[in-house]
């Protein structure tokens, strides 16, 4: 069993990634298996360098802990073109020049909350012979982008049982930059380091079925997906910045210590546990059947 905590170095740590992070410890530590940390440092021009440091820090901080050495995705980049380049010479794959405001134009259905853009509708399939042929016609780089011919890519779900997996449209593989898109990166790297289990937030979710058809397409063993409701502000959305800052070098910095924030997430996600603890404390108990089904509000955590 191998499962992976696979940040993306965007800033401090907050309480839905610690979290998150916990679960994927527990999940695995709980199971006697081997737990992995990737740092996604290749996320676009969100990614700070210092963060990397700080993320790893900050899980440290937490009591958790990883086995070898820490993988930073932008090494991995050559595996990622290899693997766009397979996809591209097996036909999944093809050249796309449209841009984002002409997607934008086109999409048939407006984008749904959590989802991550409109549906492609299928400008570019079957019009470009290569990539080079379609930079020649357009002017532009071309992305390219996986066709999707099935309409869902069921699955079973670790944690919220079975998944219609309903897949909207050709998505992209690697961006007009030549850097693999996300699905790609992620599939890859958790194929190559022999990832059992995905154990993330449910915001992912719309993204699974797309990753499912990528493994299908390379001919790689998907791991178990296990996905956890969000921790959300008062409000009942996403924790962002307007909830207060709930990094934990805030934390930290009000003296809190690791064990009272991981006794609070351990009783957050439905475990019994001390007012202060370790992870390790919570792996004897460790159920993931006790976490909440409903978005669980950090707000309500009682620092006093
Ligand atoms: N690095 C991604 C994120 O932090 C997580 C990827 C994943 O778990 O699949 O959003």
């Amino acid at each position: 069993m191998v499962g992976r905590l696979a940040p993306s170095p965007t800033g401090a740590l907050h309480l839905g990634n610690a979290r998150t992070f916990l679960l994927a410890w527990l999940s695995i530590r709980s199971r006697g298996g081997t737990l992995l940390l990737r740092v996604e440092d290749i996320d676009g021009p969100r990614v700070k360098a210092s963060a990397v440091a700080q993320t790893i820090e900050d899980l440290r901080w937490l009591g958790l802990d990883w086995d070898g050495d820490v993988l930073l995705q932008s090494t991995r980049l050559p595996a990622h073109h290899a693997a766009a380049e397979r996809l591209l010479a097996a036909g999944h794959a093809y050249a796309c020049v449209c841009t984002r405001a002409e997607i934008d134009d086109a999409a048939s259905a407006p984008h749904e909350p959590g989802d991550d853009g409109p549906v492609y509708p299928g400008t570019c399939r079957g019009r470009f012979a290569d990539p080079a042929a379609a930079r020649a016609a357009s002017g532009r780089a071309p992305a390219l982008r996986q066709r999707v011919d099935v309409d869902a890519m069921p699955f079973v779900d670790g944690f919220i049982g079975p998944c219609a997996g309903v897949v909207r449209g050709d998505f992209v593989v690697q961006k007009r930059d030549g850097g693999p898109a996300y699905q790609l990166a992620v599939v890859v790297d958790d194929a190559a380091q022999g990832v059992t289990e995905v154990l993330r937030a449910d915001d992912l979710l719309p993204s699974t079925p797309r990753q499912l058809i990528l493994y299908r397409a390379l001919g790689l063993t998907p791991p178990q997906f296990v996905h956890v409701p969000l921790v959300v502000g008062g409000d009942g959305l996403r924790l962002a910045k307007r909830h207060g800052d709930t990094s934990l070098r805030a934390f930290r910095e009000r003296g809190v210590t690791p064990q009272r924030l991981v006794g609070a997430l351990a009783r957050l996600c439905g475990q019994p546990a001390p007012d202060e603890c370790t992870p390790r404390d919570l792996l004897p108990s460790f159920d993931l059947g006790r976490l909440p089904r409903h978005p669980v509000r950090g707000h309500d955590l009682d620092w006093s």
